[in-house]
């Protein structure tokens, strides 16, 4: 069994695409075995975001992932990280497969709708940032 950490970015909780979101991972197989709703600081996405420092986007990226609440959440299922990665689809909506939640629910490169870890050093790192060992729930 594996576990993947999501975030449903500011741009999709200001739609209110949390429900459509949860039911689609939900169908695709993940038990949901952790989730909560957290305002990041500046200096926390900051943090949460360090490797990308450097990249031209940044400043819009941390500024971006302020502007609201943020819905964070711990799946479970075999292989989920490469699945959930792939759940989500391409960085880009627009360049992203029709069924993946970025093509049906994100606007532009920046507000994609959601964040997926990309790998399981990823994930081990990132699900920390939000949650303690004993708010989620492993099966
Ligand atoms: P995530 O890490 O959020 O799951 P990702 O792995 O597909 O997304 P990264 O390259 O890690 O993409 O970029 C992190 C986030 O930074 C993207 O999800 C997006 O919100 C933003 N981003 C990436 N590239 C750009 C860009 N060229 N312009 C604006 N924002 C960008
Ligand atoms: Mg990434």
């Amino acid at each position: 069994m594996q576990y993947s950490f999501g975030i449903i970015k500011p741009d999709a909780m200001q739609k209110k695409y949390y429900g459509k979101i949860l039911d689609d991972i939900a169908s695709a197989g993940y038990k949901l075995i952790g989730l909560k709703l957290f305002h990041l600081t500046e200096e926390k996405a900051k943090n949460f975001y360090a490797k990308h420092e450097n990249k031209p986007f940044f400043d819009e990226l941390i500024h971006y992932m302020c502007l609201s609440p943020v819905l964070c959440f711990v799946v479970q299922k075999e292989n989920a990280i490469n699945d959930f990665r792939a759940l989500v689809g391409n960085t880009d909506p627009k360049l992203a497969e029709k069924n993946t939640l970025r093509a049906k629910y994100g606007q532009d490169l920046s507000a994609n709708a959601i964040h997926a870890s990309d790998s399981e050093a990823s994930f081990d790192r990132e699900w920390r940032f939000f949650f303690t060992e004993n708010e989620l729930y492993f099966q």
